[in-house]
């Protein structure tokens, strides 16, 4: 890098352009990975706090992936969805047995674990709720691309620009139950919300909330669904994110952390809510032998390592470090819950602060960043989160708690007044 704000990451050229424009990403590739090292192909790199927005559970590249893959893809790939296969059994065995649900739909990404949940909510409206077709939503809430998914999700500009989207989702405000009181009835075929907001900068949901959505589902026969695609998979601690709350769904979806950087995701329902028939739901990849065998890889490493114990402790850890900086250059709050954080801003510099963080070196006095950067997360311009791999050990935090401090450094030192 020359001077601030100009980063030497090579030639780059215009490759970029060949992608459709739906997401900004900063002028580098990545080639290679290593726990909670990435490499780009200049060979700076990075010390990645995102892990693909919690997906990689066990970092980049883990033995255990890297040999079940191999050995899998040597046996079968695909056999097709309209066959049983052992790895999808076993997967769904140690999903059951290790939560509160009896029966298992697999799909490929988070989205597609929401949209199959609103069919399913559909459908219970249609058989048991005289033909009820509400589903309540609430503000913040992220669930998805798709059309279903997206009517669920509180982005005022996709209702818009993408309209129209299919009726039937209402919305009340996160956490008010008076609100959700009020909006739950005859007419509510179910209830969909996440225990921790990620999109909309780690905001949990509270005790009262979850607990007052379980009597009303309760109450007026409604399902109550939780979008576990972040929480899921011991991002918040427990393997599942109710576990915690003490509160059971209905239905679940989960994703992100399922296929430590495989595209699996899963839809869990109790028997009651298992209203499908055959032919209502399905698609030709799901459940297919390569991504059921990562998963169940990723889930025997967790359950075995005893990763679920040490999550509030590392997260704690974390967070502390987080409160320390934060105090020292008087940030905002540190919340969240496990290991799913947010660092509060003072002011709009979240993209400012993932930005140098790509290159942390000019701003250190150690050797130690020379070809080395950070990789975080901003998920509003106000805030930072934190997602690192669930096996993310002390030092590593350690590390991240120098870099980032190397950065707000050099960043308050540029913009006194304020940031
Ligand atoms: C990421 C996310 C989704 C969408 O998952 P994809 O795999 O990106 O389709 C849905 N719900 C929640 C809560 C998420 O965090």
């Amino acid at each position: 890098m020359n001077s601030l704000g100009q980063f030497a990451h090579g030639s780059f050229g215009n490759r970029h352009e060949l992608l459709m424009k739906t997401a900004e990403r900063p002028p580098f590739e990545l080639v290679r990975g290593r726990g909670v090292w990435v490499e780009d192909s200049n060979g700076i790199e990075y010390l990645d706090f995102i892990q693909g927005r919690g997906i990689n559970s066990l970092g980049h590249s883990p033995d255990v992936l890297r040999l079940c893959l191999t050995r899998q893809a040597g046996l079968l790939l695909h056999g097709g969805s309209q066959f049983h296969h052992r790895n999808t059994l076993d997967l769904a065995q140690v999903l059951i047995d290790h939560s509160c649900f009896d029966e298992v739909f697999f799909a490929g990404s988070g989205t597609e674990a929401v949209e199959c949940a609103i069919k399913l909510a559909r459908k219970w409206g249609k058989l048991k709720k005289d033909r009820a077709f509400d589903i309540v939503t609430v503000t913040g809430a992220y669930h998805g691309r798709t059309f279903g998914s997206m009517s669920a999700t509180d982005k005022t500009d996709w209702h818009s620009t993408f309209a129209p989207l299919p009726h039937g989702f209402s919305k009340v405000a996160f956490n008010d139950v008076d609100a959700l009181d009020r909006s739950v009835g005859r007419h509510t075929a179910a209830i969909i919300f996440e225990l921790v907001q990620g999109e909309a900068g780690v905001i949990p949901a509270t005790p009262e909330f979850v607990r007052r959505a379980r009597q009303l589902c309760d109450m007026h026969d409604a399902m109550l669904i939780f979008d576990e695609v972040q929480t899921g998979i011991g991002r918040i601690g427990p393997l599942f994110g109710y576990e915690r709350f003490g509160v059971e769904p209905d239905v679940v979806t989960i994703g992100k952390g399922l296929g430590g950087g495989l595209p699996i995701s899963a839809v869990l329902v109790k028997k009651h809510a298992s209203v499908f028939s055959i032919g209502d739901h399905g698609g030709t990849y799901n459940g297919g032998p390569l991504v059921t065998a990562a998963a169940l890889a990723v889930l025997q490493h967790i359950l075995a390592e005893g990763l679920l114990q040490r999550i509030n402790e590392t997260g704690s850890y974390l967070s502390a470090s987080l409160a320390q900086l934060s105090a020292c250059y008087g940030l905002g709050d540190v919340s969240g819950l496990g290991m799913l954080l947010r660092m509060g801003l003072p002011g709009p510099i979240g993209p400012k602060i993932v930005h140098y963080g790509h290159a942390v070196l000019p701003y250190t006095a150690s050797g130690y960043w020379a070809g080395r950067g950070l990789l975080l997360n901003s998920p509003r311009p106000d805030c930072l989160r934190f997602m690192p791999a669930l096996n993310t050990n002390r030092s590593e935090v350690d590390r991240l708690v120098d870099g980032l401090s190397s950065v707000l450094a050099v960043i308050s030192r540029q913009d006194l007044d304020p940031w």
